[in-house]
């Protein structure tokens, strides 16, 4: 299969906060990768901005450095990277002063795409926002990348949008999730809308429930005093299962065009009912042989954040009444895997008799690693000895069934930053969807505090604290293994 790349217009990316981590680790390499690939035009423009004094050149060394460590395993041909390279420059500028702003307008083109990413603390948002407008950098088609967290609560959600709005009009603001850019995601919504045999079972009359998985084996590693002020429910539940969810649950929207798919999304979560306190589970990893538990990483012998939750909860509307979605986060698990997992009920009566054991039909959409799909169907065993019933999957793994270069797609930062490019919102959060999952989630944490839980501790490598099992035991069901 050879893949269709089709080149973006020219653009002006300015990445703000160009020298931290984030650049390094994704943007900058996904940019690179873009450019081998030939979407990004030979008159795209690059230019880093933090406080750093550098030079073009020393930006340069920095920029091929972080390419070197963090480009990933594609091919590029030689010479590439000193052509990307002829693309980037820095200016120093202070998003807090008013040095360099004149010195990055003179960088701007007026006949190219214009993109500002705020690669920085939110705290600094506003301030940069601020000075894009007073020195005539932003233009009204320009647009603006916000990176997560997008807010702690409600209350800073609310401030954080109503700061952005003084300065840009919502379709310039692309609020990045970066689950959104991948692309079993993305192929989620084709494989719903885009075939006929599925969306006429996906209800609440044919589905037992749904779960969703996002498993890290990573501890906090040395982000720990960070995360420790946010914790699972903030830092994965809010933003990345949200919007697995919405797109597991939602109604079809209209058309597949940014505000059609975002309605339906804000739809379902406000259709969420709260979550009764008995169906979370939280928990906190414990040391194991030779690393610190979370209290160590967290460098808070005391603390109570979770570095795991599993949830019940129920999306109140004629679709879904009834019907439990189990959602599940933590590190320090068993494997890396990001997977939704849709059970389907027991057929209405079984010809085979009791001896023949349940079976049920279940899709599993897995988006990491080894993207791909498998639906379990039940056949008969082969062989003789009667009718023994045995459940097994038909594989859609991409890479198997599309061939080695359908697993050779970009990664979900290269393909979001295109987008921004081709001004396309639709896998980018809205303001009111943002501010609608604070809304569901900050009562959830409040009645932690209130009552003072405690996080349970679970075993490094486990597949979190029992009490997480016996949250979908008690009702009778299963959570899926954590494989990679
Ligand atoms: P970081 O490594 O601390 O980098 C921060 C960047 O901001 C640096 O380039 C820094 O450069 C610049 N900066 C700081 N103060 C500044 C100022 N007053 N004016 C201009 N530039 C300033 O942070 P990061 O990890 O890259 O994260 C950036 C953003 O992405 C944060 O909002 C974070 O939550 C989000 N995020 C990060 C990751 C990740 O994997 N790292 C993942 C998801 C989201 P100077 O010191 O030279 O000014």
């Amino acid at each position: 299969m050879v893949s269709r790349v089709i080149p973006v217009d020219p653009f002006d990316l300015v990445i703000f906060g160009g020298t931290g981590d984030l650049a390094r680790r994704k943007i900058l390499p996904g940019l690179f990768r873009r450019y081998c690939s030939g979407q990004m035009p030979e008159t795209a423009q690059i230019v880093g901005a933090a406080r750093s004094d550098m030079d073009d050149a020393g930006y340069r060394e920095m920029v091929a450095e972080a390419i070197r460590e963090f480009g990933g395993g594609r091919a590029c041909e030689d010479g590439t990277l000193d052509a990307f390279l002829a693309r980037v420059g820095y200016v120093a500028v202070d998003a807090k002063g008013e040095g360099g702003w004149a010195d990055l307008k003179g960088r701007l083109r007026d006949d190219a795409v214009r993109a500002f990413y705020f690669s920085v603390a939110p705290s600094l948002f506003g301030d940069i926002a601020e000075r894009l407008q007073s020195f005539g950098l932003a233009t009204p088609a320009s647009r603006i990348v916000v990176e997560k967290p997008f807010g702690n609560d409600l209350a800073t959600a609310q401030a954080l949008n109503a700061t952005l709005a003084r300065h840009f009009d919502e379709h310039q603001i692309y609020r990045i999730d970066h689950y959104l850019g991948k692309e079993t995601v993305q192929n989620l919504m084709a494989v719903r809308f885009g075939n006929m045999l599925f969306e006429p079972l996906w209800n609440a009359q044919y589905v037992d429930h749904i779960q969703i998985t996002v498993a890290e084996t990573v501890g906090v590693g040395g982000r720990g005093s960070y995360y420790d002020k946010s914790g699972a429910m903030r830092d994965m539940v809010q933003n990345h299962l949200m919007q697995l969810l919405c797109l597991i649950a939602m109604e079809p929207p209209a058309r597949f065009e940014p505000d059609a798919v975002r309605d339906e999304k804000l739809k379902v979560i406000r259709a969420l009912d709260p979550v009764d306190p008995h169906h979370i589970v939280r928990g906190q990893y414990e040391a194991s042989a030779g690393d610190g538990g979370y209290r160590e990483h967290a460098e808070n012998p005391r603390s109570t954040t979770e570095s795991f939750v599993a949830l019940k909860c129920h999306v109140s509307n004629w679709r879904w009444a009834g019907t439990p979605f189990y959602l599940r986060t933590g590190k320090r698990l068993r494997a890396r895997t990001s997977e939704i997992v849709v059970v389907f009920k027991d057929a209405p009566h079984s010809i085979f008799g009791a001896e023949s054991g349940r079976h049920r039909n279940v899709l599993a959409i897995r988006l990491q690693p080894n993207e791909g799909m498998t639906l379990d169907v039940t056949i008969k065993e082969p062989g003789p000895g009667g009718m023994r019933l045995v459940d097994v999957p038909l594989d859609m793994t991409f890479a198997k069934a599309l061939g080695p270069e359908a697993a050779d797609v970009p990664d979900a930062y290269e393909r979001l930053i295109m987008d921004v490019i081709r001004g396309n919102q639709t896998l980018f959060m809205r303001g009111d969807e943002v501010e609608a999952a604070w809304a569901w989630t900050d009562p959830i944490i409040a009645g932690w505090q209130k009552r003072g839980e405690v996080p349970k501790p679970y075993e490094s490598g486990s597949s979190g604290p029992e009490d997480a099992l016996m949250l979908m035991h008690r009702d009778g069901r299963k959570w899926r293994d954590i494989r990679a």
